[in-house]
């Protein structure tokens, strides 16, 4: 079996909030109890929404918790040209085409075939440039779905399966203000760096039979995945970014880090921070790692 190798993916929108730490601490405790890798990469394809000074602080939040990356982080704004070429070969696979409609288009045509529109706020695609574009200008470029059930076992979650072509559509692979998608991104760095292991929070959980999907028609191997809980607001709905999540407040990491670590199902540490992800790779170890994990 390939050495382990797992990552930490942070958007540099804006610093860690306390459930990204769920996913980092969880992360770099699974590659610890595997004698793995562990690799950082900002994830800052979505330029206009990300800063440099986002990063510098969620990697001195990093560092203040002692979750250290074994290698200098990957940028995904330097990475143009991997993400060409792999577009360029789903296109000659004709797994990727063009597409010339705006949301307005697809809202229509949704409307004209009786279906429904949107699922988490995102619309499913109806395929409606897959035939071509007929005359129209290209905006963005989407990935041809296979029809049919992806199913794929979740390490904490279990057995997962979703339809992605009904449930999602032909998913936007570089968005029509030039922009790399997230999902061509996170599948082709994740192939470039080995990764052998995607630990990462549940929210993300929906987006891996797409990255399945990709992952095949792209011929790189499909990590496995380990989805971590959320931390819920006081509102009941998950810490993001999106609804005000506080950043994280690294000035006391042991208080950070236990608070994490008790989402992960994870005792009490003391000491020093070295000391208490020593504790918790041990606990790790013992939970997670059972035989053939
Ligand atoms: N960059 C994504 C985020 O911050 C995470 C991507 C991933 O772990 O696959 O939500």
């Amino acid at each position: 079996m390939a050495r382990y190798v797992g990552r930490f993916a942070p958007s540099p929108t804006g610093p860690l909030h306390a459930g990204s730490l769920v996913a980092a601490l969880a992360s770099w405790l699974d590659a610890r109890a595997h004698d793995g890798r562990w690799l950082v990469r900002i994830e800052d394809v979505d330029t206009p929404r990300c800063d440099a000074a986002a990063t510098d602080t969620i990697l001195r939040q990093l560092a203040d918790c002692a979750l250290l990356a074994d290698e200098a982080p990957v940028f995904q704004s330097a990475r143009g040209a991997p993400y060409q070429a792999a577009l360029d070969l789903l296109v000659a696979q004709g797994r990727a085409y063009p597409c010339a409609c705006s949301r307005k288009d697809i809202e229509q045509a949704l409307a004209a075939a009786g279906r429904s529109h949107e699922r988490h706020g995102e619309l499913v695609y109806p395929g409606t440039c897959r035939g071509g574009l007929r005359g129209r200008a290209a905006r963005a470029w989407r990935f041809r779905i296979e029809p049919g059930t992806v199913r794929w076992t979740d390490r904490r979650l279990g057995p997962q399966a979703q339809d992605v072509e009904r449930e999602v559509g032909d998913f936007v692979l570089k968005r029509a203000d030039g922009l790399w998608a997230y999902q061509l991104a996170v599948v082709v760095d994740d192939a470039a760096q080995g990764v052998t292991d995607v630990v990462r929070g549940e929210d993300l959980a929906d987006n891996t039979a797409r990255q399945v999907q990709l992952q095949r028609a792209l011929g790189v191997a499909t990590p496995r995945y380990f989805h971590t809980p959320l931390v819920l607001g006081d509102n009941g709905e998950k810490l993001s970014k999106q609804n005000g999540a506080k950043a994280l407040d690294t000035s006391d990491a042991l208080s950070a880090l236990n608070a994490a670590a008790r989402v992960l199902g994870l005792q009490r540490q003391s000491g020093s921070v070295g000391e208490a992800l020593a504790g918790w790779s041990a606990q790790w170890r013992d939970f997670y790692n059972r035989p053939g994990d």
